[in-house]
């Protein structure tokens, strides 16, 4: 069936770069765009009019954690500085004497919240890393996201205790990585190729050497991507100078891990060297600018895209507002740099659309092209913050957020239309989510020592 689409506004894609048609038409048969042009010639079955609404091409959120990010990051995290090891670490993964938190259908209604919290912002493509993969999958295709996975092992997960991180000795067996190649037997491109899974490492100090090249020759013979993280604190930084006398990045390097098909999130404590070792290898790194803004942090970005780096940006388990992300990594790479042009619009724009689909090895999406996927979103435009406006990427990066996202198509099938999601049920997601997390917060709170609500309960004022 082909569907004609009628924009205001619509951000198109020219072969080269993405191009600016005004009042125009985009037409798509089944999964595809067939058109993109100011008027389609021939005869379509259905037509959708959102004049004078802008229309943009899906975004491509390039690193989630559905799982941790409401279990640990609504009302707790929150103000505490890095807690990786202290709270996060343990309660998602467990330590050797206790198990993770989450499990069964706490942990796949706490991940399909976040799944389809993450659609409402507009990203139609989501990477997300986790152990509980089968979980985002589930719900990814219930929703209808385009969903990449992979599934974080590792065999050496360390936690804090008495102030002091600890690494257990690394297991030989690691039954995450067989996990992780059971996902990609049985998930491999189902639902017409909107799911795929790629290799997921955890981290260097948390996987071992053999883990490691394990993983890289996996990935060449299964022709599988790679998620991991990399330098993300001086903890990862330290181990391995101590384990090996290199950074992580030269670590990695000379295990050949490096590629392409790597993307490796953070890179936060990198070396001169390290920038060198990551152009010449060609790895892309994603940034999270949440996690270091609300750490204190300052993360390179800049510096990487000068080095020729390929940087895309991903929420990590901060809040899901895409909208809301891009405008922290621009405005943050502003202040890193103390240069107002350090990082511009179209820059971000193109991080979270052409950019983020090379990551994937993608030319079909992230764009409105014909032969490109039928990702679109429409960004009400009709608002007191966004009107009147001139320049439509201005508009949406500087001022827009998750509210105006008002229409959602993925692979040629609205998902979202008016802001209520069709495909997915939102209020028993809410309700089973809120559930699960009650009831580990509690556990959590008597095993961990959570931080304290800020205000005191009373009955009466
Ligand atoms: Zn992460």
């Amino acid at each position: 069936m082909k569907t004609k689409i009628l924009g205001g506004e619509i951000i198109a894609f020219d072969g080269k770069k993405h191009v600016l048609i005004d009042k125009g038409e985009i037409v798509y048969e089944e999964d595809r765009i067939i058109f993109a042009g100011e008027s389609y010639p021939g005869d379509v079955e259905k037509t959708i009019d959102v004049r004078p609404n802008l229309i943009i091409p899906g975004l491509i959120n390039v690193h989630t954690h559905s799982l941790t990010a409401p279990l640990l990051y609504r009302g707790i995290s929150e103000d505490e500085g890095w807690v990786l090891y202290k709270y996060l670490l343990p309660i998602r993964y467990g330590t050797p004497t206790t198990p993770p938190y989450a499990q069964g259908e706490d942990a796949y209604f706490l991940s399909r919240l976040t799944i389809l919290d993450i659609l409402r912002s507009g990203v139609t493509t989501v990477f997300e890393q986790t152990d509980n993969l089968e979980d985002p999958i589930k719900a990814a295709r219930e929703l209808g996201i385009r969903f990449y996975g992979c599934h974080a092992y590792f065999n050496s997960m360390p936690f804090e205790k008495s102030g002091e991180v600890i690494y257990p000795p690394a297991k030989d067996i690691c039954p995450g990585f067989d996990e992780n190649l059971r996902l990609i037997r049985e998930y491999q491109n189902a639902a017409n190729g909107r799911i795929k899974v790629w290799l997921g490492p955890h981290a260097p100090d948390t996987c071992s050497q053999d883990l490691l090249r394990e993983t890289r020759k996996k990935a060449d013979e299964l022709k599988v991507g790679i998620g991991t993280h990399i330098s993300q604190s001086l903890t990862e930084v330290n181990e391995i100078k101590k384990r090996f006398n290199k950074t992580p990045v030269a670590y990695l390097g000379d295990l050949n891990f490096w590629g392409k098909d790597v993307i490796a999130a953070h890179a936060i404590h990198t070396t001169s060297s390290d920038v060198g070792i990551m152009a010449r290898d060609g790895m892309n790194v994603a940034h999270c600018a949440s996690s270091y803004v609300k750490s204190g942090i300052h993360a390179p970005l800049a510096r990487y895209r000068r080095a020729g780096i390929n940087v895309v940006l991903g929420t990590d388990q901060n809040p899901m507002d895409f909208l809301d992300e891009m405008r922290l990594a621009l405005f943050s790479s502003k202040l890193n740099e103390d240069d107002p042009k350090a990082l511009t619009v179209l820059d971000v724009f193109n991080m979270v659309t052409l950019k983020a689909a090379q990551a994937l090895g993608r030319e079909d999406i992230g764009r409105i092209a014909p032969g490109a996927k039928a990702d679109l979103v429409v960004v009400n435009t009709r608002q007191t913050h966004l009107c009147p406006h001139r320049d439509p990427l201005k508009t949406l990066v500087y001022h827009a957020n998750r509210n105006d996202v008002e229409m959602v198509i993925v692979d040629g099938k609205t998902v979202m239309e008016g802001r209520r999601v069709l495909t997915m049920d939102e209020e028993e997601t809410m309700a089973r989510a809120e559930e699960a997390a009650r009831r580990l917060w509690k556990k959590a709170e008597a095993e961990f020592g959570l931080p304290k609500i800020l205000l005191e309960r009373t009955s009466k004022v």
